[in-house]
């Protein structure tokens, strides 16, 4: 992956009063730097036109994060937890993560890690069973970490807690400076995959395939639990067939170690309204995703894939793995 460069820094103020907050204003000390009330509300971002989607990702924000509350959650964690970014350099043209137009498209860093992680530690050592943490559902803290070497820091110091579990997924394959380092063994690392043409033509600005199984491998040799999102399904034409291409693919070119119990989760795609019109004007070229011949609207301006649509997605890739993996977990669809 290319190296992110901003085009400008966009901070709050107290934010230099962290170990962190002054590090990255070194670190971009030659773009501009803009001081900013609260990364929640920036004006001047609001009121550009969803046609500079792209333009607005270039920038980067540095603030603090205020809330701090932990979701329950009971698919692959016990709470899911507001860490230290939200939103992402990337441009999948899907992104869960834009929310109300403009306000989340771009890469937020929150630099007060140490509150967040502590909060955490604190969660962990006081239950009486091993919790896992789900701290990468408003990012990619890969990503992120390239920037900020946060994952790194989060998983060393980690290892202080007694007990419990982090887990995040990611679509990028920049783990090598998570290779060789302690606490490992308190993290599950979860790649979402798709096939190459979804990848190329939908997860803009992500990794390739090639280099997420190779990362999976990586990650695997070096002692960390690995996962596998088969996310998001799309039904795109000929999916029947790209699917299969698909997992094909992580039986031949995942390593022996890797397969022996690397585990599955399925994901079907939801959709919006608010991503067609930011996507049909942001990239006019690009697959249109909304095909109203096969979703149906979930309310607030949601769209899932019909019913009928997905239980023939379950039963394809349901069919898939237990031919190709007979012996690893799939542990939900949803
Ligand atoms: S990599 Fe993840 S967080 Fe980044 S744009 Fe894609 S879906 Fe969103």
């Amino acid at each position: 992956m290319r190296k992110f460069v901003p085009d400008a820094i966009y901070y709050e103020e107290k934010a230099k009063e962290y170990e962190l907050g002054k590090e990255l204003l070194e670190k971009y000390k030659d773009v501009p730097q803009i001081i900013i009330e609260n990364h929640n509300n920036i004006e001047e971002m609001r009121k550009r036109e969803n046609k500079e989607f792209p333009r607005m990702k270039r920038n980067l924000i540095i603030g603090i994060r205020k809330t701090h509350k932990f979701v329950p959650n009971n698919k692959i964690s016990d709470y899911l937890v507001p860490y230290t970014s939200s939103g992402c350099t990337a441009m999948c043209l899907y992104c869960y993560l834009v929310c109300n137009y403009n306000k989340c498209a771009y890469l937020r860093l929150f630099v007060n890690r140490e509150e967040m992680l502590d909060k955490i530690i604190k969660t962990a050592n006081e239950s009486e069973k091993e919790l896992v943490f789900e701290i990468g559902s408003n990012s990619d803290l890969v990503l992120e970490n390239s920037i900020t070497g946060n994952l790194k820091w989060t998983i060393e110091n980690f290892k202080k807690a007694e007990k419990g579990y982090i887990t995040f997924p990611t679509k990028f394959d920049m783990v090598d400076d998570l290779l060789d380092i302690e606490g490992k063994e308190r993290v599950i690392f979860r790649m979402s995959v798709n096939p190459k043409e979804v990848i190329q033509k939908v997860e803009i600005g992500t990794s390739r395939l090639e280099q997420r199984v190779e990362a999976i491998n990586k990650l695997k040799e070096a002692g960390y639990k690995v996962g596998i999102l088969i996310a998001p399904v799309i039904f795109v034409d000929n999916w029947e067939k790209l699917y299969e291409e698909l997992v094909i693919y992580l039986k031949e070119n995942l390593s022996e170690k890797a397969k022996q119990d690397v585990f599955f989760e399925v994901i079907f795609m939801t959709y919006s309204f608010i991503h067609r019109k930011i996507n049909e004007e942001a990239f006019p070229s690009a697959i249109n995703l909304y095909d109203q011949d096969l979703m149906t609207g979930r309310g607030k301006g949601k769209y899932t894939y019909k019913q009928e649509l997905r239980k023939k997605g379950e039963e394809h890739i349901g069919k898939l793995l237990e031919k190709y993996f007979p012996n690893n977990r799939i542990v939900y669809f949803s």
